[in-house]
């Protein structure tokens, strides 16, 4: 036949050919034999297109192929079209290449007539589910066919409801129903000024026209636009004969995993319901049975479906959840799919395949979707407990948290260190508000998103962050937080998942995870499999600590400017700012005056070196702590990248003005100093500003003292008996220049701290590469570079030019709606313009100096995709969240499984 293929003789490959649903019911066919699958054919794409070349015309033969196409099914049911006695139905589904979901029309139960009804009645013994199933399908070719509006059928049903008193449909009885469809009938008439076709082939003729037709509806064209699908793919057309579960007790329907969807036990589960149809079993009126129960109902039926669910299993190599009815003791399987598992499961399933040698490792490996792994470490949300969504703001750290509203870093760090459970609720955040990060279980955030500073901080903790929740207003003033219409004290519960961005003040039950002991063994497979190393971007102790029990294999990032956060740190550092731009603004003017250097200089001067030696002594005891918790891995330092807007908010110092005015403080003279200074030092664009390498160039002091404060520890923890490795990175390179000079002066200052050492101490000096010129030109960086660390969270920032902090509460909602862009580039790497730079980065970087180790520790070094990308133009390791790593190491083994040959 030129236009059909039956479902018994296509198979998965010819997607193209019969749609994505047609390919899928014929691979089905093909593997459990045509007994099994509901029999039928796929009139293919190339007809519709023919169809649609024609000007709407059915293409020369295809109406004698489908009548033997029918000819055939009827034989091979035993049942024909229209038959009084016990008639043949089918459904006419569309099936696209790729899934259009709802934009394409089906039609069920064709084949019902006055005559045929009858029949359905006594084959199916209820005459209710007959008229209920003919009245359904006058109601659905009424709409899909001829276009009449489906609200005209919902009314009359709703009159049918009211005049008999009852709200639900299912109360409606056969006589009812009977009246309901001459109603529709009536309808139909009224509407088309033809009559209902009686005829089944005619019914079927209209219903393949209508769907070839819905391929050119507005909607499906709207969504091909929006999609990319080309409008000359055409959809195909599978008429498939139905089949009945409600015929008795020895009929069913259901759906069942080929092992337990919960914890990929290797017992197969699922639900069952004797005499019953599968949308009964979806819409919930009945309580279904365990699929364990079909064993004593219809024993027969249940091993078959239990040897089904094997085959496929093997066949598909992957865990299965099948449709399944049953009608007069007779198995049909309707679909089959990858199940949907939790992250639990999706383990416990790849370890068994594997001992059961179903599988390869490499194979099992592929079966887990490594973005679901970090379930396996956060509590979320009961999903059997119904809650009201106050607020949904930007998914910004996952996991599920509940507690008390505190307001300020310092009242989440009191109330948690007497045992309560809060969460900090924040109009956006600050530098001081580390703290109160640690000690909340969870953060919600008015402003800021995904890719903010508070947001990665948030992830590196492991601490649930949803933010740029715009409804939400915090007034600290007075103790509230406003979300829409609700008003919530300090004090009141509120809960956070910032897995979907969710916000409630209902108290959901939180479901901890289970972390099995197979994770452990699927994960070393995933290691002897990947080429990545897999790093973790940590700041602390306890996060780096925290990365090596997860399996990072060193520290990619520590962010030195974290470790300055927090409450005894965060005036230690604006005061050190302060000193320093009040002794350079000394300088100049005495450098303008020509004369002597004035005192206030010199106490400049003093108070800008105090508070260095203070933070210098602190840095050195947090290295210590985190060079021993890494130690025999390396450790990446990052010298001190500072946005200023994040240290020196102004609104910090003009509060502090207002409040020591209020008290007549005799500190008010260098409040409003402060204030001053601070206000010079705002910049338009402070994420663009005196950031990274740029504010070494302006105080290298700070830079000399974190590079002896490293150098001090290493050697320390040398003396210890530890072997640390240390690599020292400048941030935010975009000349050669300023890499060149600034590695020779970090050599110098080293090689002086080396030397008050007693024990010597081996490091390396590399860079950030974060900004598009730096990946142009990194063969010049890298001259001066033993390593390339990709910060693609900047990259992305300023190749795409978008600000990383708002883009989630601005504009970027409506890219996504709008199909612009599927996912944020924050989240993924935008591959053919960052990626494209890291690419050009690492190639040139690599081509001037070999040796030059290449890595990333931007947010996207968590991310599956772009893990896949990073592997595929070589880079030697990637560095995420401590949280991430499991994901990581999963994802990297896949991308080197999925590309065996890369270079
Ligand atoms: C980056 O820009 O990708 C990066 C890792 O640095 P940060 O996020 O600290 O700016
Ligand atoms: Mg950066």
């Amino acid at each position: 036949m030129r236009w059909i293929q039956e479902f018994s003789k296509g198979s998965r490959d010819q997607r193209e050919l019969l749609g994505g649903k047609g390919a899928g019911v014929a691979e089905m066919t093909r593997v459990l034999g045509a007994d099994r699958v509901p029999g039928g054919f796929t009139i293919t794409t190339e007809a519709c297109v023919a169809y649609m070349e024609a000007g709407r015309e059915l293409p020369e033969g295809l109406a004698e192929e489908v009548d033997q196409a029918l000819a055939a099914l009827e034989r091979q049911t035993g049942k024909t079209l229209g038959d009084p006695a016990d008639p043949l139905l089918v459904s006419v589904r569309s099936g696209a290449r790729v899934s259009m979901p709802g934009m394409l029309d089906t039609v069920l139960n064709l084949g019902l007539t006055d005559e045929s009804v009858v029949g359905l009645a006594g084959s199916t013994g209820s005459e209710r589910f007959a008229w209920d199933s003919y009245r359904r399908f006058v109601q659905m070719f009424g709409n899909v066919v001829q276009g009449i509006p489906g609200s005209s059928f919902e009314q009359a049903l709703q009159e049918a409801k009211d005049s008999k008193g009852v709200s639900a449909d299912t109360e409606l009885g056969a006589e009812e129903l009977r009246e309901l469809t001459a109603t529709f009938r009536h309808l139909f008439e009224e509407a088309t000024g033809g009559a209902f076709p009686h005829e089944p082939r005619e019914q079927l003729r209209q219903a393949i026209t209508a769907v070839f037709d819905s391929w050119d509806g507005e909607r499906a064209v709207a969504y091909r636009r929006i999609n990319g699908i080309p409008d000359d793919w055409g959809t195909a057309v599978n008429v498939q004969q139905m089949v009945f579960g409600n015929q008795g007790d020895n009929s069913g329907s259901g759906v069942a995993f080929s092992r337990d969807e919960r914890t990929g036990e290797s017992t197969p589960s699922g639900d069952f319901l004797p005499n019953a149809q599968g949308e009964d079993v979806v819409a919930g009126t009945r309580d279904p049975e365990d699929l364990a129960a079909l064993a004593d109902h219809i024993p027969e039926a249940h091993a078959q479906l239990l040897g089904d669910l094997a085959r496929l299993e093997a066949h598909y190599k992957d865990m299965q959840d099948v449709e399944f009815t049953i009608e007069e003791g007779r198995l049909f399987l309707l679909q089959t799919r990858a199940a949907k598992r939790p992250a639990q499961a999706a383990v416990r399933f790849a370890l068994d395949s594997v001992r059961e040698g179903l599988l390869t490792r490499e194979e099992a490996l592929m079966t887990i979707d490594p973005e679901a792994l970090e379930a396996l470490l956060h509590p979320v949300f009961d999903p059997a407990h119904d809650f009201e969504v106050l607020t949904t703001g930007v998914a910004a750290a996952p996991g599920a948290a509940k507690g008390a509203i505190v307001l300020s870093a310092s009242e989440a760090v009191r109330r948690a260190a007497e045992g309560e459970d809060v969460i900090l609720v924040r109009p956006f955040t600050e530098a001081d508000d580390i703290a109160g990060f640690h000690a909340a279980r969870g953060i919600l955030t008015a402003k800021g998103g995904k890719a903010s500073h508070a947001a990665l901080v948030a992830r590196g903790m492991g601490r649930p962050c949803v933010a740029g929740a715009s409804q939400v207003k915090v007034d600290a003033e007075a103790g509230v937080v406003r979300i829409g219409e609700k008003e919530l004290a300090v004090g009141d519960l509120i809960a956070i998942e910032g897995t979907t961005g969710k916000v409630t003040a209902d108290d959901v039950p939180l479901i901890e995870p289970e972390v099995g002991e197979h994770f452990s063994e699927v994960l070393g497979w995933a290691d002897e499999l990947r080429r990545l190393g897999v790093r973790a971007n940590a700041d602390t102790a306890e996060d780096a600590a925290k990365a090596r029990s997860l399996g990072a294999e060193g520290i990619g990032l520590c962010r030195t400017e974290h470790m300055f956060f927090g409450e005894d740190r965060g005036e230690l550092v604006r005061g050190m700012f302060v000193a320093a731009a009040r002794w350079r603004r000394a300088e100049v003017h005495a450098a303008a005056d020509g004369g002597p250097a004035p005192p206030e200089l010199e106490s400049a001067r003093g108070e800008f070196h105090e508070a260095l030696e203070q933070l210098g002594e602190l840095q050195r005891s947090d290295f210590t702590t985190i060079l021993h918790e890494m130690r025999g891995l390396p450790v990446t330092v990052r010298l001190l990248d500072p946005p200023l807007h994040e240290f020196l908010p102004l609104e910090h110092f003009e509060a502090e003005v207002r409040r020591l005015e209020s008290a007549a403080d005799d500190r008010l003279t260098d409040a409003r100093e402060a204030a001053e200074i601070v206000r010079d030092l705002q910049e338009a664009n402070p994420m663009l500003g005196t950031r990274g390498v740029r504010l070494a160039f302006l105080y290298p002091q700070i830079y000399e003292m974190q590079v002896r404060a490293v150098i001090a520890a290493a050697a320390e923890a040398t003396e210890a008996g530890d072997t640390p490795h240390v690599e020292i990175m400048i941030p935010l390179v975009a000349y050669e220049t300023e890499l060149r000079q600034l590695r020779e002066h970090v050599v110098n200052v080293a090689e002086e701290a080396r030397q008050k050492a007693a024990s010597p101490v081996p490091y390396s000096v590399g860079t950030m590469i974060e900004l598009p010129r730096a990946c142009l030109i990194a063969g010049h960086i890298a001259r001066h570079a033993d390593f390339f660390s990709f910060g693609t969270n900047d990259l992305t920032q300023t190749t795409i030019g978008l600000s990383r902090d708002d883009v989630e509460g601005s504009f970027m909602p409506s890219y996504l709606a709008g199909r612009i862009i599927d996912r944020s580039p924050f989240e993924v790497i935008d591959g053919p313009g960052v990626g494209e730079l890291v690419r050009i980065g690492a190639e040139r970087g690599r081509e001037a100096n070999p040796e030059l180790k290449l890595g990333i520790c931007g947010e996207h070094g968590g991310d599956p995709t772009s893990i896949r990308f990073f592997d595929s133009i070589g880079l030697d390791y990637v560095s995420c969240s401590p949280y991430r790593t499991q994901v990581a190491r999963v994802a990297a083994a896949q991308a080197a499984i999925a590309a065996p040959d890369r270079g």
